[in-house]
């Protein structure tokens, strides 16, 4: 039996949807007029106040690259606002569809029309991004939104807050902040929509809390995504692009690699070339502004739990710590990890890693790698470092993840015109440019009778005609 959370804010939250609510009862969705402006000026508020939010996050992470920021956060909305803006009328167009003959000269087309209210729940590792990239795809369809972010980076939330406040009346957007348990209510408010980014775990209880209002849910959830290396690759470039992937934002990030497969009897040579970009990317890590802190001390644990748990398995260690620098500190930096001959029921090989520590396992050939990903519960991301077409094609057959990328890492989810998403416990359901606007709209459809027409020749009483007409359906 689903129990409802009694929370003081329970109110407060449903005072948020009906006011959201009634205004979409009464006033219908966003104008094409309305989206236009917001979305050009949510992007405009985004790159105004870019310099603020790199501060801000900076000071929920502890330490967070602003260039990262920038980069990650504030770029990817700015781009998702803007091509939202540039197409969204092409995307709300009704599309006119063939009808069967015998139904003609009768019409049929689809029509986009916003769901309603969409609530909206983000994670802290990208808390701009996560929180406003589904908005733009919301806002583009029509709708109203309530965003919760996430209480790991409460700073941000108020900022968040602040910008959306300048661009919507409430009526249209606002920002829940708050704790897990104003998460835990107001994922069991009855939106029209709930897209939820988080971890698999808290993603199959947002699910139960929707299922009880039959609220329809976009899943954007986590796992453990691949990078395979093919024998025809080059390893150090390989490498190279696995460290910037892995790295960036200290690995906290949902399509980061998190461990990666490579011929057997190229691991060390993996480690070798991993080493040498690493250092070159992140010469000196404590004290470096482009490497990323842990968010929190629990995380940090975490991890060193993770690398601690691997010893005791008999991995070997391989840090990478290329000015000798002492990490105890409170920076909550980690410095990079490698993990070899690490025992499958190792922690790290358990749980997806989200952090700055990847595992190096061998194959023996590319079924075989096609093998170890599939032992695996489905990923977010899929790595392939190969020029061989016929490697690709392979692994791309044999295989299922939310998305692909290939001689690259991360670079799949920027692309406005492709859909992100995961399958299986990676997610369910997808958004980002036209997938999203289609996410947050009813694809409805509309059969308009001609006013004249032959529908008198499928009523009863049946008879002859009926018989003639079915045996020339039934051929
Ligand atoms: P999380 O699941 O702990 O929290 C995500 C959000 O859910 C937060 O806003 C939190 O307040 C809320 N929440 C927490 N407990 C809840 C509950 N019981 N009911 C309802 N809401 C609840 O995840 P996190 O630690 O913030 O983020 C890391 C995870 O998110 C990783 O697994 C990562 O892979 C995943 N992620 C996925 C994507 C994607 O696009 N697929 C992007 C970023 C992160």
């Amino acid at each position: 039996m689903h129990e409802t959370i009694s929370h003081p804010e329970r109110e407060r939250l449903q005072a948020h949807l009906s006011l959201q609510r009634r205004a979409f009862l009464q006033e219908g969705g966003l104008t094409a007029q309305r989206r236009d402006e917001a979305l050009g000026g949510l992007a405009d508020a985004l790159v105004r106040r870019a310099e603020d939010f790199a501060r801000t996050i900076a000071e929920d992470f502890g330490h967070r690259s602003s260039h990262e920021t920038k980069l990650a956060d504030i770029y990817p909305v700015v781009a998702a606002l803007r091509h939202a803006r540039k197409h969204f009328r092409r995307w709300m167009r009704p599309r006119r569809r063939p009808i069967q003959m015998m139904f003609r000269p009768g019409t049929g087309r689809i029509l986009h029309q916003p769901l309603g209210v969409v609530g909206i729940v983000s994670p802290w590792n990208y808390p701009v991004q996560l929180a406003l990239s589904p908005l733009a795809g919301a806002i583009a369809a029509g709708n109203r939104a309530m965003l919760k972010p996430s209480e790991l980076t409460p700073r941000t939330s108020v900022l968040l807050a602040q910008v959306i406040g300048d661009v919507f009346d409430p009526s249209e957007v606002l920002v829940v902040q708050g704790g897990v348990d104003v998460a835990q209510a107001f994922v069991q408010l009855d939106f029209d929509h709930l897209l939820f980014t988080g971890s698999t775990p808290v993603g199959r209880q947002v699910m139960r809390s929707a299922a009880e209002s039959l609220v329809p849910v976009t899943l954007e959830l986590g796992g453990k995504s691949p990078a395979l290396v093919a024998p025809d690759f080059p390893l150090d470039k390989a490498a190279e692009r696995t460290a910037v992937g892995k790295l960036f934002n200290a690995g906290q990030t949902c399509i980061a690699p998190d461990y990666v497969l490579v011929p057997r009897g190229r691991e060390a040579a993996f480690v070798a070339a991993f080493r040498k970009a690493a250092a070159e990317l992140y010469p000196r890590l404590a004290a470096n502004a482009d490497y990323t802190a842990i968010i929190n001390r629990r995380h940090y644990d975490r991890l060193r739990e993770l690398i601690a748990d691997a010893v005791k398995r008999g991995a070997v260690i391989h840090e990478i710590n290329p000015a000798g620098e002492d990490f105890n500190g409170d920076g909550r930096r980690i410095a990079p990890v490698l993990l070899t001959d690490l025992p499958d029921d190792a922690l790290a090989m358990q749980e997806e890693i989200f952090g700055p520590v990847l595992p190096v396992l061998a194959y023996d050939s590319l079924e075989d790698a096609c093998r170890l990903i599939n032992e695996r519960p489905r990923p977010l991301a899929l790595y392939i470092f190969s020029h061989d077409r016929e490697s690709v094609d392979c692994v791309l057959e044999r295989t299922l993840s939310g998305g692909v990328c290939i001689n690259d890492t991360l670079l799949h989810c920027v692309q406005e015109e492709l859909p992100f998403g995961g399958v299986g416990p990676s997610g369910m359901g997808a958004y980002h440019g036209e997938a999203g606007f289609r996410t947050f709209s009813h694809a409805r459809s509309v059969f308009h009778q001609a006013r004249f027409n032959g529908a008198g020749m499928t009523k009863p009483p049946y008879g002859g005609r009926m018989n003639r007409l079915l045996s020339l359906l039934l051929r």
